[in-house]
């Protein structure tokens, strides 16, 4: 078993509450403030909790909301060089777990609350505003630590 397995089981085995949610049609979500001091359990980046329990294990992933590709580990050199000669800053092309405030339900089969969904930096940095997310979205329900 890899370690995102062995994470995800260990998250499942000890909170009970956890769960993921798919997004059924693009839908606004307010983009969580004031996050920053939430941490991931085990020293886990948000974005490495969010590949762990939504079993999207890649490094090459797409913004949850405006669509662009985003990396979790080094950018690919061709890419580099290609962002470079279109004079794009490769940072904004960095995969960040970012926290969503999804509403309590009126039918109680999930809870509201933070929920995690990649970004780019840019979508990331829209907080406090209501950030459209793609349909087909997994939304990881945050389980943080002290
Ligand atoms: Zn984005």
């Amino acid at each position: 078993m890899n370690k995102f397995d062995e994470y995800k089981k260990e998250i499942e085995a000890n909170h009970k509450e956890y769960m993921t949610l798919c997004v059924d049609d693009d839908v606004f979500l307010q983009n969580g403030n004031n996050t920053s001091e939430r941490n991931a359990p085990k020293g886990y980046s948000w974005i490495d909790y969010w590949r762990a329990m939504s079993g999207n294990h890649e490094s090459s992933l797409e913004c949850s909301s405006c669509g662009k590709m985003i990396f979790v580990d080094e950018i690919p050199q061709m890419l580099k060089k290609m962002y470079g000669l279109m004079g794009l800053n490769e940072n904004e092309n960095i995969a960040l777990g970012g926290h969503l405030v999804v509403p309590e339900p009126h039918s109680h089969n999930y809870s509201g609350g933070f929920y995690i969904a990649p970004l780019c930096p840019k979508c990331n940095g829209q907080q406090g505003k209501n950030i459209k997310i793609k349909k087909g979205t997994a939304l990881c329900r945050e389980i943080a630590v002290d």
